[in-house]
């Protein structure tokens, strides 16, 4: 089969569409002819030998296709998506049977692609991890990315919340305010935390998803409320904060959370998928949750799609296309 496999440690330049084996699927594993895969920032980092969470050559945490054989009463033919350990930039990738969740009809393949990640990691972070309620107040940065469009919606729709984004473009902006968010502030014009103060009288924010880490740190502890919950996802702005100091965190009783998805055991994504697919994928069949797809790259165009995302210009997701 064709895959994308990565020649050294490097840009994207790196990437190649290499002949590999068709993989074997373990027990409780199944094979799927992947119709289409989507970009995440992770595997910018595994391509530039940064992270080895995953022992695949073939880059790729997540995809939708066709099942291949029967297992475990899923028919073959089913059209499936969900994440997988590795190996979805391929013509065939495989999956445990517990984290598959079968794709809504009125979705296509690219559409199911780019939902996995994205909509697992909002999910997880700003119920599991973030615990939001109805009607609090979140504050989701990169109100344009994969992980902070499905976060708007799923904040709207589940919990009915208020949402404060920010992003770094008006068309970005626009773009989260046509997905429910109520306030919306362009960083790179506006003050963030003094716009949270005036959205919120003074208050704050009950829960910050946070994919930006050092840059934003003061910003954020302006922002949030006290006994706000913080989750960290994400390290844009970088990892290292010069100085602080922790004193802000005690006085504010902040509940500071960090978390990764892609090396979580099996368990705990077939947990996260099945509760998603419970409560969220119903939603999409009658579009209150919508997937955002900004560009579909075929898959020999597999460098054009990282330099893509690693420009910032993306809204929603990047899909690869296998023919
Ligand atoms: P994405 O679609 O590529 O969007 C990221 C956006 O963040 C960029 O388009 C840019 O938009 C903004 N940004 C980039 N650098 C920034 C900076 N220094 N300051 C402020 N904004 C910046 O990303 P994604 O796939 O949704 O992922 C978002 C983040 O979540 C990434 O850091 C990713 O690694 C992380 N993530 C974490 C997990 C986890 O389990 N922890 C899982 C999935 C994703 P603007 O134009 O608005 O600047």
């Amino acid at each position: 089969m064709k895959a994308i496999i990565v020649k050294q440690p490097g840009g994207a330049e790196q990437l190649e569409v290499a002949e590999q084996p068709v993989p074997v699927p373990n027990p409780g594993e199944l094979l799927i002819k992947v119709k289409a895969a989507a970009i995440n920032r992770t595997d910018i980092l595994n391509r530039e030998g940064r992270v080895g969470y995953l022992e695949n050559p073939i880059l790729g945490v997540e995809v939708s296709g066709i099942l291949e054989t029967s297992i475990a009463g899923i028919e073959a033919g089913t059209r499936v998506m969900g994440l997988v350990n590795g190996g979805a930039y391929a013509e065939y990738a495989v999956m445990p049977a517990d984290r598959a969740m079968i794709i809504p009809d009125n979705l296509t393949f690219e559409e199911a692609a780019a939902i996995p990640e994205v909509f697992l990691t909002a999910y997880q972070t700003l119920f599991w991890l973030g615990k939001l309620q109805e009607n609090e107040t979140v504050l989701i940065h990169a109100g344009g990315s994969g992980v902070g469009t499905a976060a708007i919606q799923l904040a709207k729709q589940l919990k009915n919340a208020k949402v404060i984004t920010t992003a770094g473009s008006k068309e970005k902006l626009d773009f989260a305010r046509s997905l429910g968010a109520d306030v919306c502030i362009n960083y790179k014009e506006q003050n963030f935390d003094e716009e949270v103060k005036k959205a919120t009288e003074g208050q704050g924010v009950d829960l910050i998803l946070d994919f930006i880490g050092a840059s934003y740190w003061e910003k954020n502890l302006n922002s949030i409320k006290v006994d706000g919950r913080w989750v960290l996802i994400g390290l844009l702005g970088g990892a290292e904060i010069e100085k602080f100091n922790l004193m802000d965190v005690m006085k504010k009783r902040i509940q500071l959370t960090g978390t990764l998805l892609t090396p979580r055991s099996d368990q705990y994504k077939a947990e996260l998928s099945t509760d998603f697919a419970s409560n969220a994928l119903e939603l999409f069949k009658n579009d209150q949750l919508k997937p955002i797809i900004d560009t579909v790259f075929p898959f020999d165009q597999v460098q054009n799609a990282h330099e893509h995302m690693e420009g910032n210009r993306n809204i929603g997701k990047i899909i690869l296309k296998t023919k």
